[in-house]
């Protein structure tokens, strides 16, 4: 017995020992060099202001398909554009996909190198008529007061789209062309799915036989105050993204008089299966969330790193933490939503036909059929039918080992210096999705601040942006731009 005792205790020496070593030689976060070139450029405010306030104005709200676009603001806006950045109209080539979603070349004089793609969406949500009265100001007045610019699209995602044409218009007004080819694509229905605009963007590209050394969209900023571990500003480039799936389950049964009715109505066995759905939830993993933790783990205090460092040891106890909270649970598993009911339209008819839908949000590693199969086994009732419906596969998950990624977190760094970089999986979708077959790098950032009161009014009441943070997105761009593509020594 004694042996017995003694044994344990080496062994969970032994563990404390491996636990300890491995928190202290965690991964460590790539180091800064600072690059003596870094310069914020002069930007002039006023200008950028006034361009982007009138880009505010214009609305160009997205409306679920079928719905036809309705073409005035768009093209309304293209025309703001061409106002607004002559230089960049002068020497692009625009060309406009599908009616209303854009295009522009800037080519390159050195060939050897591969082009770039950075990307935006024109379009924004609609605003919900009940909430107008709780505006601080018009959704579409772009009023600037306090500080900052306010209305819908402030953040999502006319700051990029307007930041990348003026760090532009900033980088071809001294007259050099850019040694790499460049290319901007704007869409203009990235909010109900990219269908016709930055798919359709997607497909001139395949057809032109042009591939990119990497991409990037909106769909990571830096955030403050989010996640508690660590006390430093969080800067998350999107290197991933969860797929979509809507899945209709549908009860047919003969219908007749409430006061006869079935064991079971249609509701009934709807109301069955969604209780057996959530119930058992998706398997869980932290193989995606660790991507971040591996990244910042070793900025966190002892406790921390030595819980991320040894996951072998640790994960359920991880898991058990994501779940607490909804914003991280979604990290680690596909999750299930319930968001539509119908049933009869009488209280006194029994249906014939009740249908329930479920949105999931897959993650990387399973597929739109697994998730089927999935809902399939566990629902395991065959009075029920399965409809899909707007789907699509999780991306792929980009490297961290490519000159973008070293790009943008080493641009990051120069301009946040007091911020940590990690790559991330998005939660939600972006236009970006679209372009994995064109190349293996994209990635997804917008260099903006934000805190959870900020994170939350995108898509909500009183979108802002401050005008501080609107001209630090311009000057990143510019810088972006000038590592990229117009340095002379532009990375291969
Ligand atoms: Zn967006």
């Amino acid at each position: 017995m004694k042996t017995l005792f003694k044994i344990i205790g080496y062994v969970v020496t032994l563990l404390i020992i491996i636990g300890f070593y491995r928190a202290n030689t965690l991964y460590v976060d790539t180091q800064y060099y600072p690059d003596n070139d870094t310069k914020k450029v002069a930007v002039n405010i006023n200008k950028a202001i006034n361009n982007f306030s009138k880009a505010i104005k214009i609305p160009t709200v997205s409306k679920d398909y079928p719905t036809p676009v309705t073409p005035e603001p768009f093209l309304a806006f293209h025309q703001h554009l061409a106002d607004s950045f002559p230089i960049v109209h002068n020497f692009a080539h625009r060309k406009i996909i599908n009616q209303y979603s854009l295009v522009y070349k800037f080519a390159g004089t050195d060939d050897s190198l591969k082009p770039i793609l950075y990307m935006g969406h024109m379009d924004v949500v609609p605003i919900d008529e009940d909430t107008l009265n709780k505006w601080s100001y018009a959704p579409f007045s772009g009023t600037v007061a306090q500080g900052n610019i306010w209305g819908r699209g402030a953040i999502d995602d006319k700051s990029t789209v307007m930041a990348l044409m003026e760090a532009m218009e900033i980088s071809l007004s001294k007259g050099d062309a850019p040694k790499r080819t460049l290319y901007f694509a704007f869409g203009h229905d990235e909010e109900v799915g990219g269908s016709q605009g930055a798919k359709k963007i997607a497909e001139y590209f395949k057809q032109q036989g042009v591939n990119f050394e990497f991409v990037l969209d909106e769909g990571g900023l830096i955030t403050e105050d989010m996640i508690s571990i660590v006390d430093q500003p969080l800067a998350i480039i999107g290197i991933a993204e969860k797929g979509f799936m809507n899945i209709r389950l549908t009860a047919e049964r003969p219908g007749g008089h409430s006061s006869m009715p079935p064991e079971n109505t249609g509701p009934g066995i709807l109301a069955q299966a969604i209780v057996k759905l959530e119930q058992k939830k998706f398997p869980t993993t932290a193989k995606y969330t660790n991507i971040t933790f591996d990244a910042i783990g070793s900025h966190s205090d002892l406790t921390t790193r030595f819980v991320m460092a040894n996951q072998w040891l640790t994960e359920p106890m991880i898991i058990n933490e994501m779940l607490n909270e909804q914003r991280t649970a979604a990290g680690i598993r596909t999750t299930t939503a319930v968001t539509m009911l119908k049933g009869s339209s009488k209280s006194n008819i029994l249906p014939t036909k009740a249908s329930a839908v479920v949105n999931f949000r897959i993650l990387p590693g399973e597929t739109t059929e697994t998730v089927l199969e999935y809902v399939k086994a566990i629902i395991n009732d065959d009075r029920i039918s399965y409809e899909v419906f707007m789907a699509n596969n999780p991306s792929k998950v980009s490297s961290t080992n490519s000159i973008g990624y070293k790009l943008i977190s080493q641009t990051i760094r120069e301009f946040a210096n007091d911020a940590l970089v990690a790559p991330y999986l998005v939660m939600g979708g972006t236009d970006s999705k679209h372009f994995y077959s064109l190349t293996n790098a994209v990635y997804r950032f917008l260099m903006i601040r934000v805190t959870p009161k900020t994170m939350s009014l995108i898509h909500g009441i009183d979108e802002h942006i401050s005008i501080e943070n609107y001209v630090m997105s311009i000057q990143f761009f510019h810088e972006l731009l000038r590592k990229s593509a117009f340095d002379n020594e532009a990375p291969k």
